[in-house]
């Protein structure tokens, strides 16, 4: 997600009061996504009149290295049904996600609901090399007014709308709950056959390879190899088409848009072309822009082969297109869409990659030197880890919205510049390029960041993330100038 962080910086600047509580993050060691696949079916009807999803959903899961007594799904609609943060966020009309007749391998099967989790208990262990087959019917009710998740005007946006297979790696499952701070997920590598029944005259919009004209009632998308499956059921965007080498770029717009429809079409084109070129070629055949508001707090969001943007952002020179905010999303199809991460746990080395790549973007192909304001804003995260303890690799619990901006998105920025004065941007460029080259559809962590950097410049970088990154030798702060 891009937070509408340069309000935070210019509250941060103006010394906005800040919360946090300390604690240190562990580097932990990485987890190379498994060769085989979860494979989800997912057949969706939407209905208009009373804003639900239902359907079924069967997984394949397959199961590797340690015998599996229970499988956990993440229901994140239903941190709708109940909102539990600021009265700022909540949805006007709340919104859940209800499963039943969970089956595996045929054979029903205990499970519970808590929240956001959903565990099914496995009738019998399944050994590493196997594969079971957990099946469900579900119900989704669409809140208004939701993040992310939301209905408005004749358009649904479907986003985290299904029950998403939880991650177990070496550290075990990973069930961490919602929350507002930054994006609480955490997907591997799927494979979707998905389809979808709607209303005459809709358009689907998703992670897949759609078609630009209506759908007629019915239609099935696969798409393999992506952590998350998004899709925007709509009767009012309206495309613009284009290519960036052989990948299909198309911007959705709403009426009242047309103005920057054509600019941020182009901005999206010469994006996806940067970044290809930059860091290597991304490996989906279609990406869509949907342009609008997304959320709270939202300025856009991130899917595979899919982002939101909004169309115009406020800046200190006025409202603009939001050139900057489509860049920031479409370099996460690199940072999060092929090279995954632990977005709760290590949001930094997504959110920290992308908005040096969005800076790098604005300043070599839209002549925009804002490089000071994130190296100005940095420096006050020295201040911020003094005071509230808190550094750049922590999970998302431990920040509140202004420091997650600062520290999470603005610093690992502004040290990737640093590092470009140091070692000359084409080495910074080349770091990148290895470790997309290297972590291609895996999960990376930031000790495998950290490990390239160090092969590609070809000497120790640790003390220098130590830095940065964890706030260690406080006196290289001095140095920095
Ligand atoms: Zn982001």
């Amino acid at each position: 997600m891009k937070r509408r962080f340069l309000f935070f910086m210019a509250l941060i600047l103006a010394g906005a009061p800040l919360l946090q509580n300390p604690n240190l993050a562990q580097a932990e060691g990485k987890w190379r996504g498994a060769e085989r696949r979860p494979y989800y079916v997912i057949d969706a009807r939407y209905d208009e009149a009373s804003t639900k999803v239902t359907g079924h959903l069967s997984v394949k899961v397959p199961v590797e290295k340690e015998a599996l007594s229970q499988v956990y799904f993440h229901l994140y609609p239903n941190a709708f049904a109940d909102w539990k943060w600021g009265e700022e966020s909540k949805p006007k009309q709340p919104g859940y996600l209800k499963v039943k007749n969970v089956r595996v391998d045929g054979v029903q099967a205990h499970n519970k609901t808590k929240e956001t989790l959903l565990k099914v208990d496995l009738p019998t262990p399944v050994h590493p090399g196997k594969t079971t087959q957990v099946e469900m019917d579900y119900e989704l009710k669409l809140p208004k007014g939701g993040m992310r998740l939301n209905k408005y005007g004749n358009t649904a946006f479907l986003a985290q709308w299904y029950p998403m297979l939880a991650v177990k790696d070496r550290e075990g499952w990973h069930t961490d709950p919602y929350t507002t701070t930054g994006d609480p997920f955490y997907s591997q590598m799927s494979d979707f056959e998905i389809t979808f029944h709607v209303p005459e005259g809709y358009r689907l919009i998703t992670s897949a390879k759609d078609s630009p004209e209506p759908v007629d009632s019915e239609v099935t998308l696969r798409q393999a190899n992506v952590r998350d499956f998004a899709a925007v059921i709509s009767k009012d965007y309206e495309p613009v088409q284009g290519r960036a080498g052989d990948v299909q770029v198309n911007l959705w717009y709403l009426k009242g848009m047309e103005d920057v429809a054509q600019e941020l079409h182009q901005a999206a084109i010469s994006g996806m072309e940067f970044f290809g070129k930059h860091f290597g070629k991304y490996p989906y055949q279609e990406v869509d822009v949907v342009l609008g508001e997304t959320g709270y707090g939202i300025a856009g969001m991130e899917y595979p082969g899919l982002v939101t943007s909004l169309d115009k952002i406020p800046t200190r020179k006025g409202e603009r297109p939001a050139v900057n905010v489509v860049a920031h999303e479409l370099a996460h199809q690199w940072w999060y869409g092929v090279v995954g991460n632990n977005q709760v746990k290590e949001p930094w080395l997504d959110e920290g990659l992308t908005t040096f790549s969005e800076f790098l973007f604005m300043s070599e192909q839209m002549g925009e030197n804002e490089q000071d304001l994130l190296v100005k804003a940095a420096e006050r995260t020295d201040r911020i880890h003094e005071e509230k303890g808190v550094t750049s690799v922590e999970s998302l619990y431990k920040y509140s919205d202004p420091v997650y901006g600062m520290m999470v998105y603005t610093r690992p920025a502004a040290m990737l510049w640093k590092l470009a004065d140091e070692l000359g941007k084409e080495k910074v460029l080349e770091i990148l390029s290895t470790y997309y080259d290297r972590y291609r559809f895996q999960t990376a962590t930031t000790q495998d960041f950290v490990q390239v950097a160090s092969e590609v410049a070809g000497k120790d970088l640790k003390p220098f993330f130590d830095h940065w990154l964890y706030f260690k030798d406080r006196s290289m702060s001095k140095k920095k100038g």
